[in-house]
């Protein structure tokens, strides 16, 4: 996992490097051709005005994502995906945090919440077990949340590293200590963010946000933390470098170490689904009603989910799926549905790039089988 993947990807850096990149003199020749072959707007009086008309539709009346199927038929899909890979046995459970390789790799679980809070799951959805990169989308969150989704932006970067999750390269490629939240480099910078001047009020910031989007309080898993903070030396080296370029707000360690506190929380798959859920919900947590964050964050955090929820395979999941995902070294993975709900799955071995491997099966299959793809459109009849 991990550094595995940089010589390839370096070589594709290299050869980007070197390549002439005509694109800006090939978008302006083809602007004016475009634009001749699209025929004038028809006249305004072409169209007719109707005596009473509707009031002119806000921006929500606009937004339209349907719904999910029948409750039996998500029911059955979802425990017809756990009997189907249930015996899936590829995959290698994650052991540079030395805590994580005490997971059971037969654990499997999986967990739809609905938009209105119905909950169908299957397997081991009740089990245990850290939220790892999951949290850096409900981070994300929270941080545009307080300090606004543009200043967000503009201070973590949003376009994807292509590279792996602790990549060091990333960041002194961008030159700038650009990234994005859902790599290592950008959560680390975007923890450092969190509101407070002291590491314990930023903590309570960040810890009060996740439990608000789990709907119930969330805790540390305390084996886990100490074993990755004995452990994550790369992380603190990564926060060292974004200070060197002026692109950390807080301490190195302490922020290392917030960020560290973030991925030990202790969740379930059915918290998970429930927190997927919220992000595809407007910001609103489907059960307890609380309203986490506004609407448009959801929508920039669903839009970096998209481009590298599963680090450089985000291409082949996006491709697989249609939906925002993002996964975590302990197994878990969310799945968000924009409107109808959040799809989580617990399943703890991991492909080459850190993404769980019954996880990824399960989204894809679900998304097809409930029509989840947002992409997907049929010709009008
Ligand atoms: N805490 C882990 C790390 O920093 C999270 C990585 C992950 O889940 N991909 O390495």
């Amino acid at each position: 996992m991990g550094e595995a993947h940089l010589p390839i990807a370096l070589g594709k850096v290299l050869e980007m490097q070197t390549t002439p990149r005509p694109l800006t003199s090939r978008s302006r020749a083809a602007s004016p051709r475009l634009a001749e072959s699209v025929s004038p707007p028809s006249p305004l009086s072409t169209y007719q005005t109707p005596v009473n008309p509707a009031p002119p539709p806000t921006n929500s009346d606009w937004v339209s994502t349907g719904h999910l199927p029948t409750q039996s038929v998500v029911q059955q899909l979802v425990d017809g995906a756990h009997q189907r890979f249930a015996g899936v046995g590829e995959g290698e459970v994650a052991d540079y945090i030395p805590a994580l390789a005490a997971a059971n790799p037969d654990h499997f679980g999986i967990c739809i919440a609905a938009s209105d809070g119905q909950l169908f799951a299957a397997g081991q959805a009740e089990q245990p077990f850290s939220i790892q990169s999951i949290s850096k989308p409900f981070l994300f969150a929270l941080i545009c949340q307080a300090i606004g989704e543009d200043a967000a932006k503009e201070k973590l970067g949003v376009n994807s590293t292509g590279l792996p999750f602790n990549s060091v390269l990333a960041v002194e490629r961008s030159g700038e200590g650009l990234s994005n939240p859902m790599v290592n480099a950008g959560a680390i910078a975007a923890t450092s963010l969190a509101p407070g001047d002291s590491a314990e009020a930023k903590w309570a910031f960040i810890e009060a946000g996740f439990s608000r989007f789990a709907g119930r309080q969330l805790e540390i898993d305390s084996t886990v933390y100490a074993s990755e903070r004995a452990t994550n030396q790369s992380n603190v080296g990564i926060a060292n470098l974004l200070s060197a370029q002026e692109r950390l707000w807080f301490d190195p360690e302490i922020s290392t170490d917030l960020y560290t506190r973030q991925c030990s929380l202790s969740i379930t798959t059915r918290d998970l689904a429930l927190m997927a859920a919220t992000l595809g919900n407007g910001g609103r947590q489907p059960v307890s009603g609380d309203q986490v964050v506004d609407p448009v964050i959801c929508q920039h955090v669903l839009a970096v989910m998209v481009t590298a929820g599963l680090y450089e395979t985000s291409g082949d999941w996006l491709y697989d799926t249609g939906l925002p995902g993002k996964s975590g070294v302990s197994g878990g993975m969310i799945t968000v549905i924009p409107g109808k709900g959040g799809l989580a799955t617990y399943s703890p071995p991991l492909d080459d790039a850190g993404n769980s491997v019954r996880g990824q099966l399960t989204a894809q299959f679900l998304s097809e089988r409930l029509g989840l793809n947002l992409f997907a459109s049929r010709p009008a009849t």
